[in-house]
């Protein structure tokens, strides 16, 4: 059986950058930019002003005092009318254009009116205060943003304050989730005597979404071997498809078979993991006339180890995809662990955890987790403790590694 590093390896050693297509910024959130940004104006687009109040010309005032003509009144979105000449000021409001001649703005709440007069005083008054240069952000044609980068809000803004509002992205990755079981009922439904309600279809629309690929949810399959044949090869014009379910070694277990007929090549099966040891992980064969070579995860039935494997596989194929290839997968940090902890199990074992905020160490805590179907004890957990196979008593204050979910 293979280690956890080597299955993550052959993973990611399949796992390949989409072609890059054109977004909306309303569909960008997430997605790696795919080309280089460069603005087509100065921002701002005129010397603005930063408050509301009056544009003088700083020669007028005489330590911070003055009494000058106000001439016009320049809303945001309006073009002076006149140049401020000496003894003259313009009303402004914030974010409107300076008018020519004027050099500062002195705030309104320093101000009085007393008919067509301005009476100003301003004990801390500077030349050029509360003026924002024209081009002070950007200049036209300088390049704002790399391809390569995610796409946050931030970054959003920007696209559309330089009149991008379509750009070359990689993806979104398109994840289809197919869940296998005879005994499976959906959520909204009483299970009746032997069945159980899907918990992996809707946990795992929930673990795309969090990776910022996009769900297609095919539902509940039989375990029969049409009707698996018939979801899964929809599911094959995805970049990712994953079934959960099916993978292990029980007489209903058909999930490797039928992937077989539609031309998956298995990549590996079974893998030294607790839990999720029976992961199944395959590729489309290339020579088949099939729009993508989708990946293909046979995730556990167990809710746990169904997430888990999420975690550790699947997750990072997603950033790669993705184009994220700066995102380490499994970079483990050491933890040391709150209390003590009694670990006995033949295969490293990915434990449930909570990393506790502290000022100076970071400390984790392992949930009262009570195996792969008890995705009850998974709630809460934002890391997974790795620990090594074996048993062995772990002392309160002792370094183990973690992974952060
Ligand atoms: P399997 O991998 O199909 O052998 O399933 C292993 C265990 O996980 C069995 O107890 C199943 O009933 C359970 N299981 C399978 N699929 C799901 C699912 N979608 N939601 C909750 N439990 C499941
Ligand atoms: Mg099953």
């Amino acid at each position: 059986m293979l280690s956890v590093a080597e299955a993550l390896h052959l993973v990611l050693e399949h796992s390949h950058a989409k072609a890059p297509g054109e977004v909306s910024l309303a569909d960008a959130p997430g997605l790696v930019l795919a080309e280089d940004i460069a603005s087509d104006i100065d921002s701002p687009p005129h010397t603005k002003s930063m408050v509301d109040g009056y544009a003088v010309r700083s020669a007028d005032l005489i330590e911070g005092r003055a009494r000058l003509i106000v001439t016009e009144e320049i809303t945001a979105g309006a073009v002076p009318q006149h140049s401020v000449v000496s003894g003259h000021a313009a009303r402004i409001m914030t974010g409107a254009p300076l008018p020519d001649g004027a050099d500062s703005v002195v705030m309104i709440e320093l101000t009085n009116m007393f008919g067509a007069n301005v009476e100003i005083q301003d004990a801390n008054f500077r030349s050029g205060q509360n003026v924002i240069p024209r081009g002070q952000s950007l200049r036209q044609g300088e390049t704002v943003l790399r391809r390569g980068v995610e796409l946050g809000s931030a970054e959003i803004g920007l696209l559309a304050e330089v009149g991008r509002s379509r750009v070359q992205a990689i993806g979104p990755v398109r994840m289809a989730i197919l869940s296998t079981g005879n005994e499976l009922v959906p959520a909204s439904e009483k299970p009746v005597a032997g069945q159980i309600r899907n918990s992996n279809g809707p946990l795992l629309v929930a673990a795309c979404r969090r990776a910022a690929a996009m769900p297609i949810d095919l539902g509940i399959a039989r375990d029969e071997t049409d009707e698996l044949h018939r979801l899964m090869s929809g599911g094959l014009e995805n970049d990712v498809l994953v079934i959960s379910g099916g993978v292990s070694a029980g007489v209903l277990d058909l999930v490797p078979r039928a992937l077989a007929d539609l031309g998956v090549r298995q990549v590996f099966h079974k893998i030294r993991l607790k839990p999720g040891k029976p992961l199944w992980f395959g590729v489309c064969d290339s020579a088949l006339p099939t729009p993508h070579c989708a990946l293909v995860f046979g995730l556990p039935g167990n809710p746990v180890s169904s997430l888990v494997c999420f975690e550790l596989f699947v997750k990072p194929a997603i950033a790669r995809i993705a184009g994220r290839h700066w995102e380490a997968p499994h970079a483990t940090q050491s933890a040391k662990l709150t209390r003590e902890f009694l670990h006995r199990g033949d295969r490293p074992t990915y434990h449930p955890a909570r990393l506790v905020a502290s000022l100076d160490e970071r400390l984790v805590e392992p949930l009262g987790w009570k195996g792969s179907a008890d995705i009850r004890g998974f709630v809460g957990a934002n890391a997974l403790v790795v620990f090594a196979a074996g048993e062995r008593q772990y002392k309160p204050g002792e370094a183990v590694e973690v992974l952060v979910l």
